[in-house]
């Protein structure tokens, strides 16, 4: 098999894949991300060679060298997308060109070679296709893919790694009971990303540095933190992994703008995209906690909600903070979250007319 940039991925069947039955019962109970499927996608990069070794084979730990560069100065980053089962037993996965974009987006950030658009398309669809078996077909399930790339110099010195390996693994995942709305931390002690930092990339570093948020997060009994700027502590920006919109009583909805210490959520721009096309006046606008405090208390707020691949649309129904907390509207999914929800995954699931040639069919 070879892909439209010429690289050809050599594809090698796992001898231990699991029984039917036994998937059957792991896909039973998916938990997020616990879940393996039997295979895995890997690429190697090295500037000697640029990209090379493309390979389809079975799921299996890797072996790297203690002095690994990823180990030590964190060159990682990720993406995250998901193959939804279609009506006619198929699978289809939405907007991955944009995944693939800003998976070369983030490379550049963080000084890594740019994998092809074409490559990173193949891997996901050669996957896709051969752990078709674990594309859930339950209502609301779905195959999470989880396309990554790392330094691999055994190298301690500063410098951007010589060596790459970009893989892909994917896990089943069953439906996302969210209805209930979840109520967030808006840490004024913590930032997640200053300007002309690496907000705007999608890599580890990130993460490991919005955790301890996100553990104060939980010991106020949150579900989950939200970051304020760094510069002044005051502009909403995004929680941990999702982008945050707000409705208003005038039917008007908003969302902080890019500026480069915001993830570009692909959820967050479809759903900009549908909003606007239902004739909903959509503005990025910053908008400051003080604001959503105080809009909250008068009414003039009526919903929140946060919204990434791995949830959709989560509405939010409370908000704390160290200096006190609201409700916002009624504390449950709202009129406009839960419209904007059911468009977005009528269209991710085939349901509805795909107006934006968003949904790409694997097979
Ligand atoms: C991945 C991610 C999102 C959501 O992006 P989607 O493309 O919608 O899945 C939002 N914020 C952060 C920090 C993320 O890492």
């Amino acid at each position: 098999m070879t892909s439209a940039d010429g690289l050809t991925f050599t594809v090698r069947h796992n001898p231990e894949a699991l029984s039917a039955e036994r998937r059957a019962e792991l896909m039973a109970q998916p938990v997020f991300g616990r879940v393996a499927t039997d295979h895995m996608v890997m690429i190697r990069y090295s500037d000697e060679k640029g990209w090379h070794d493309a390979e389809v084979s079975a799921r299996r730990p890797l072996q790297i060298d203690p002095a690994a560069s990823v180990l030590h100065y964190a060159q990682e980053i990720f993406e995250g997308l998901k193959a939804f089962p279609t009506a006619d037993g198929g699978a289809a996965i939405f907007r991955p060109d944009a995944n693939a974009r800003r998976f070369r987006k983030s490379a550049e950030r963080m000084a890594m070679p740019q994998l092809p658009e074409e490559l990173f398309l193949a891997s996901i669809d050669h996957l896709v296709k051969i752990d078709r078996e674990w594309v859930p077909r339950t209502e609301g399930g779905s195959l999470y893919l989880r396309p990554f790339m790392f330094a691999n110099d055994a190298f301690l010195g500063v410098r951007p790694a010589s060596e790459y390996l970009f893989l892909t693994i994917a896990s089943p995942v069953g439906p996302y009971f969210s209805n209930g709305a979840v109520t967030v931390w808006v840490s004024e002690t913590w930032t997640r990303a200053a300007s002309g930092g690496t907000g705007a990339a999608k890599c580890g570093g990130n993460y490991a540095a919005s955790l301890i948020a996100q553990a104060e997060a939980k010991q106020h009994n949150c579900d989950q933190v939200v970051f304020l700027d760094a510069a002044e502590h005051r502009f909403v920006e995004e929680m941990g992994g999702m982008n945050i919109f707000f409705v208003f009583k005038d039917g008007s909805i908003a969302t902080p703008p890019l500026g480069g210490t915001i993830l570009p959520g692909i959820t967050r721009d479809s759903l900009l995209t549908l909003a606007r096309e239902r004739g909903l006046t959509v503005r990025e606008t910053l908008y400051s906690l003080d604001e959503w405090l105080a809009d909250a208390e008068s009414g003039n707020l009526v919903e929140c909600f946060a919204c990434g691949t791995a949830a959709a649309v989560s509405p939010i129904g409370k908000v704390k903070t160290a200096r006190g907390e609201a409700t916002i509207g009624s504390g449950s999914a709202g009129q406009v979250t839960t419209m904007l929800k059911n468009t977005l995954l009528d269209i991710q699931r085939g349901r509805a007319n795909d107006t934006h040639k968003w949904v790409h069919q694997v097979f």
